[in-house]
């Protein structure tokens, strides 16, 4: 397992081909401005996870007696998964559910098809070993990845035909001896640029062979460019942008321009059976959505207590619409805490050996939340009122004015700037750029929560329901 300057030591190292504002990076990342609060916090997860008294949580040995972290063990008990709940929630806890995308979500995934390797030697091609090699080589170096699956959005009608001489969604344009040759782009990555390793999977939109590959290559590779949105971490100081300056992540649009995928980096190539079984044989969705509850869990603890906080510092708590207000909050923590333990209570076996949570509680979940954070958010507005606007910078606090700030700002148990501080959380969560980003994440993280919903709609074992009620029709016959 890594500390904080290993990944720091080694994100700078790579000199990624990362654009933003107009501009190629070409300054240190970690000492950047749009991402050097990203790589700080993330750099506290990794010095968190070599810490003593987390050994037992977050440190795994393998047969060999190398040590390894908890996101790349593969859970074969409940209590491996009680074991990784805890230790993805403890991670979550520093930063308030904020990281959308902790180091384990994508080990997590990593370990899943790892475990699976057979599944993809099924095919023409056996890419097995390369996935088994991918695993361990992640696992040993303790790697970051982040991924990119969904093609641009440019024209999503179902009669656009993604053509050959416009290429936008990246595609397999050459095969060699020496691997695939990858052109075009993909839609997001977060964090794109700031971790060891891109993974890539197909998802969407397949008109042909080519665009059936998978793979997972060091973010600098030749040809790899990212191109980041603008950078929501408008200054470094964490009075005024207590959450931006700390946990944006910026996302990037990812280019392939040309760009050699060695043979062995490919897991997947034109094979449409091993992409359709991928999930079924890997229950790579399950664990990835497992990991997203376990923060979504921690996410909504932070809003509850900033709810309260808030509700304290303007002593509005004995009104029976903000005791509703928040009790929103509290039925909406304790259904997906129900819902990840019936997850666990409800996992089974699968053939390789990997203890699955049970997709169905985790589907609705994800569904669930999607919809039920942006409410949230709107309580956090409500409550606050002019308490989001009002809000003094650290400069102002420290000028000619701070007197005046310090009458008129006080709250009814706290000073004027302890309550600033405390609402400046609340906007960055709920109405700065930051927040609106937080709010679409959780909206989209995981697909658009149309198809998602329609989805778990035609997959949910319904027939058993169906039965019952024809049954009680039958005998009512009788
Ligand atoms: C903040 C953020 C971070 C992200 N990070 C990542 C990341 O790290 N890696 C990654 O791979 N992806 C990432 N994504 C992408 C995310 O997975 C997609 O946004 C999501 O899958 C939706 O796809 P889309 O944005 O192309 O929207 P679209 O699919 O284009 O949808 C746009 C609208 O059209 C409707 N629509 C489109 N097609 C259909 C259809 N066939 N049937 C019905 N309705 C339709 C949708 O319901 C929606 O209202 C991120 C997204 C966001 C917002």
């Amino acid at each position: 397992m890594i500390n904080g300057k290993q990944f720091v030591d080694r994100i700078d190292a790579l000199q990624n081909e990362v654009w933003i504002e107009g501009k190629r990076c070409l300054d240190v990342l970690s000492k950047s401005a749009p991402f050097k609060g990203i790589i700080a916090s993330k750099a506290e997860l990794y010095d968190y996870q070599c810490c003593k008294a987390q050994q037992e949580l977050f440190c795994c040995t393998a047969h060999d007696g190398r040590k390894y972290g908890f996101s790349y063990h593969q859970p074969q008990t409940v209590e491996d998964l009680i074991n990784r709940r805890k230790a993805t929630q403890s991670w979550a806890r520093l930063n308030g559910g904020l990281i959308g995308r902790p180091p384990d979500y994508m080990n997590t995934l990593l370990m899943t098809l790892g475990t699976a390797s057979s599944h993809f030697s099924k095919g023409e091609r056996p890419f097995g070993e390369n996935l088994k090699a991918l695993y361990e080589l992640a696992k040993s170096e303790d790697l970051s990845i982040t991924h990119t699956f969904v093609n641009p959005q440019v024209n999503r009608s179902i009669s656009h035909y993604l053509d050959d001489k416009t290429i936008t969604a990246a595609k397999v344009i050459e095969e060699n001896k020496d691997g695939i040759v990858v052109h075009g782009a993909k839609l997001l990555a977060t964090q794109g640029g700031l971790t060891d390793e891109l993974l890539v999977l197909p998802s969407g939109q397949i008109v042909d062979e080519s665009f059936i590959f998978g793979f997972m290559i060091p973010s600098n590779t030749k040809g790899l460019r990212f191109l980041c949105r603008e950078s929501y971490r408008y200054r470094d100081s964490s009075f005024d942008h207590p959450l931006a300056a700390r946990f944006e992540e910026v996302d990037s649009l990812v280019v392939f321009d040309h760009v050699l995928i060695p043979w062995d980096r490919v897991i997947l190539y034109k094979d449409l059976q091993v992409l359709n079984d991928l999930d079924a044989e890997t229950g790579m969705y399950a664990f990835l959505q497992y990991q997203a509850v376990c923060r979504q869990i921690v996410k909504l603890e932070f809003l509850l207590g900033l709810g309260e906080a808030m509700c304290d510092a303007i002593q509005i708590s004995e009104f029976e619409h903000v005791k509703l207000k928040m009790t929103e909050i509290i039925v909406s923590l304790e259904i997906m805490k129900a819902l990840l333990l019936s997850s666990e209570v409800n996992s089974e076996l699968n053939q390789h050996g990997t203890l699955v949570p049970d997709s169905k509680p985790l589907r609705t979940a994800n569904n669930y939340f999607a919809n039920t954070y942006p409410r949230l958010i709107e309580i956090t507005q409500l409550l606050g009122a002019s308490s989001m606007i009002s809000l003094p910078t650290e400069e102002d606090f420290a000028s000619q004015i701070k007197g005046d700030l310090g009458q008129y700002l006080q709250g009814a148990n706290i000073g004027a700037m302890e309550r600033v501080k405390l609402f400046r959380v609340a906007w960055d969560l709920g109405m700065s750029a930051f927040g609106s980003r937080q709010t679409q994440f959780e909206r989209f993280f995981f697909g658009d929560p149309i198809r998602l919903s329609t989805a778990f709609y035609n997959s949910y074992p319904k027939q058993p329901y169906h039965d019952m009620v024809q049954n009680f029709l039958d005998n009512d016959k009788k």
